[in-house]
């Protein structure tokens, strides 16, 4: 059989748009999402059903009628469009996820520590804490960024997800008192810490840790805006569920049970329910984290490509624009792309799609631009009160356990 490879027809039509591309992230993302898209070809062509596939004469039929008109399958998630032919995103979030009304929720009753509610969560308060109440300022992105409001609702605005990064078990039936100890020995530690709102242990158990009333020393240094406010260090501002589990890089599964599934999907139902909370402010760490000394995003990369955000019931949320990047002119490196996953990709394009658009609009560069963000970045960062800035970095985000 005259047989050929799809490589060797792809990678130098791919290596010669590539060194069309200038800046090195971009360049980066297209390298991989063309290789990505040349091993699903091969998947296919492997398959002993499409052995036709791999004549040589027949590829290159394929290659002149097809591939050559339709290299735009090649293209990287964010479009190399210049800002001229910008077109705006379409919104992220369906309008179902965005619109549906929510359920009622509310407390059935409060039995040897455990609370039950009515959509079926089950809570156990025997580790509950508490710590400074919640009081925080936004600041209103329609106006200048020289002043912030501070909400009348002490509610809280969102809800941050986060990982435990600590030691893991096998989920089976011999090893349950390891488990439990596991699970147990990290609410404790998270009570120590204030750390997060809630834990959802191995086993699906929910267990409050900070009051949901008081703030939690989840997000270190974090940004994220919806359509109105833009909301700065989010451990005043945001709930924090963490699971129990171990960061997996980029589009590899999570390490997460389906009790933890049920349990995170209920959990956030009530807590959506009872303080409003809108399906798009419900975000992971790695969206939200930021390093205020380099102006780079992704100092945390808890959750950085694969949550379940459908599984949970709520829409793929990397999809969004991030705050930080578009309002306030951070960036990334190649060390937080490498964590991500491919959908997290289409966030980080819309953002830098909406940063061109305003670089434009302004008659600005790009460079100019991000100056003036970040300006009042720091412009906003100096009018928020001690509390609503993490305390000298001094967070769970830290002591997220690496063991
Ligand atoms: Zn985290």
């Amino acid at each position: 059989m005259n047989r050929i490879s799809p490589r060797q027809v792809l990678n130098p039509l791919i290596d010669a748009r590539a060194s069309k591309i200038e800046d090195p992230i971009e360049k980066l993302r297209f390298l991989r999402h063309s290789d990505r898209r040349v091993g699903q070809v091969e998947t296919v062509l492997g398959r002993p059903r499409y052995w036709w596939l791999r004549n040589r004469k027949l590829w290159l039929a394929v290659f002149f009628a097809l591939l050559v008109p339709s290299l735009t399958l090649f293209r990287p998630a964010t479009p190399l469009a210049p800002a001229a032919e910008f077109v705006p995103p379409a919104p992220a979030v369906p309008r179902s996820f965005a619109e549906s009304p929510l359920e009622k929720v509310w407390l059935v009753e409060t039995k040897g520590g455990v609370e039950t509610w009515s959509n079926g969560l089950h809570i156990e308060t025997r580790y509950a804490t508490t710590n400074r109440p919640r009081e925080y300022y936004v600041w209103n992105r329609n106006l200048p960024a020289s002043s912030l409001t501070q909400l009348p609702s002490k509610q809280a605005a969102g809800i941050v997800f986060h990982t435990t990064e600590s030691t893991l078990e096998d989920l089976v039936e011999h090893k349950t008192s390891r488990l439990k100890l596991l699970g147990e020995s990290l609410v404790q530690f998270a009570r120590e810490e204030k750390a997060y709102h809630y834990v959802i242990d191995r086993f699906g158990r929910v267990f409050r840790v900070v009051a949901e009333s008081d703030a939690a020393n989840h997000a270190g240094k974090s940004i994220w805006a919806d359509s109105k406010w833009a909301y700065i260090q989010l451990n005043e501002s945001f709930l924090a569920v963490s699971f129990e589990t171990q960061t997996r890089r980029g589009d590899e599964p999570p390490v997460v049970s389906q009790a933890q599934i049920d349990a995170g999907r209920l959990l956030t139902r009530m807590l959506r329910a009872r303080y409003e909370i809108a399906a798009t402010n419900c975000v992971t760490h790695a969206q939200v984290s930021v390093n205020t000394s380099n102006f780079l995003i992704g100092y945390h990369t808890d959750w950085a490509g694969n949550f379940p955000f459908e599984e949970i019931g709520l829409p793929d949320n990397y999809a969004q624009p991030l705050g930080s990047l578009q309002l306030f002119g951070f960036s990334y490196d190649n060390t937080f792309f490498a964590a991500t996953g491919t959908r997290m990709w289409k966030g980080l394009g819309s953002s830098e799609d909406l940063i061109r658009a305003e670089a434009k609009e302004k008659s600005l560069s790009i460079a100019q631009l991000r100056t003036q963000l970040r300006n009042n970045y720091r412009r906003l960062s100096a009018l928020l009160p001690e509390n609503n800035s993490p305390m000298a970095e001094k967070t769970i985000a830290d002591s997220e356990r690496s063991q």
